[in-house]
């Protein structure tokens, strides 16, 4: 008897908005499988006809993965080559696939990428922020409350933030960006990236927040928010020069003022600093 090929999981990246950044090995993987596990199997059945491929396909969304796995895992043990796609970008990134990939990795199954478009990876290589070390957020919690409490936790995370948002959502996000991690922090907005109407606006997040009120276009379309990190506390040491500094400024700006232009010189946290401010102000 014939040796059975050894089942395969391949995660296939597809286009973010143009269809011609599909790989070529990814397009010859979805020719090639036995079966394909999307997101949505209409929008996948629709870039599949556009390049002439035609295969079975099985849908794997956010409401039947953890049972839908197992199957798909029997599948490969018995020789399948299954590619997973979602509706755009990499699977199991903010999209389904992560139980999937659990269950096959759980099964000894081979698992390869066909790596390609990520809306975070492209945001952030075209935002002009910190690259060298960044966090990817994906969604914020919708709800506000929740949204804020997320935010203030990463208020002093030091590495640039990515973050996923929708468009009816972006505004007050970046609201509550500029509120919890200060409007003066540099960030960027990208939307529509591959698309006809691709746009970055960069500023700092008090700006990005007034931009997205009153343009409409920016509300229009996908969008990734790109934040850059919290400045570095003042080291110990520099804490003097930073209360000599705040002396200096407060007998001569409002409090509020002088610590603001404190920090910036002390490339420190307008919250630290403002904070160090109050302490420092005389006392009535
Ligand atoms: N797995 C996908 C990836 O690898 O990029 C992300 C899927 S997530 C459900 C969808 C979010 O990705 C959108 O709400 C938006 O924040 C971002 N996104 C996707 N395509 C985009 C594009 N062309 N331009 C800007 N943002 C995009």
């Amino acid at each position: 008897m014939a040796n059975t090929p050894a089942g395969r999981l391949y995660v296939v990246a597809t286009p973010i908005g143009n269809l011609a950044d599909l790989s070529p090995r990814a397009r010859a993987m979805l020719e090639s499988c036995t079966l394909i596990a999307a997101e949505d199997t209409r929008h996948t059945g629709a870039m599949l006809r556009h390049f002439g491929i035609s295969r079975p396909l099985v849908a794997l969304h956010d409401h039947n993965e953890q049972q839908r796995a197992p199957e798909l895992v029997r599948e490969l043990s018995r020789g399948a080559q299954i590619a997973l796609v979602s509706d755009a970008g990499t699977p199991a990134i903010s999209d389904p696939g992560y139980d999937l990939v659990c269950a096959a990795a759980a099964a000894g199954i081979e698992i390869l990428a066909i790596p390609g478009p990520c809306a975070a990876v492209a945001a952030l290589s075209i935002a002009a922020l910190p690259t060298d070390r960044f966090c990817f957020e994906g969604f914020l919690p919708a709800r506000g409350a929740a949204r804020r409490a997320r935010l203030e936790a990463l208020r002093d995370e030091a590495r640039t933030l990515v973050f996923y948002e929708s468009p009816h959502r972006v505004e007050e996000m970046l609201e509550d960006c500029s509120e919890a991690l200060g409007a003066e922090r540099a960030a960027a907005a990208a939307r529509e990236i591959t698309k006809l109407h691709e746009t970055v606006y960069r500023g700092t997040l008090g700006a990005l927040a007034v931009r997205a009120r009153g343009d409409p276009d920016f509300r229009r379309g996908e969008i990734v928010v790109v934040v850059a990190g919290a400045a570095p506390a003042p080291a110990t040491g520099a804490a003097d020069v930073l209360d000599r500094l705040l002396g200096i400024l407060m007998a001569e700006l409002p409090l509020k003022q002088a610590a603001r232009l404190a920090a910036r010189i002390a490339g420190a946290r307008d919250n630290e600093v403002y904070k160090r401010a109050l302490k420092l102000k005389p006392q009535d």
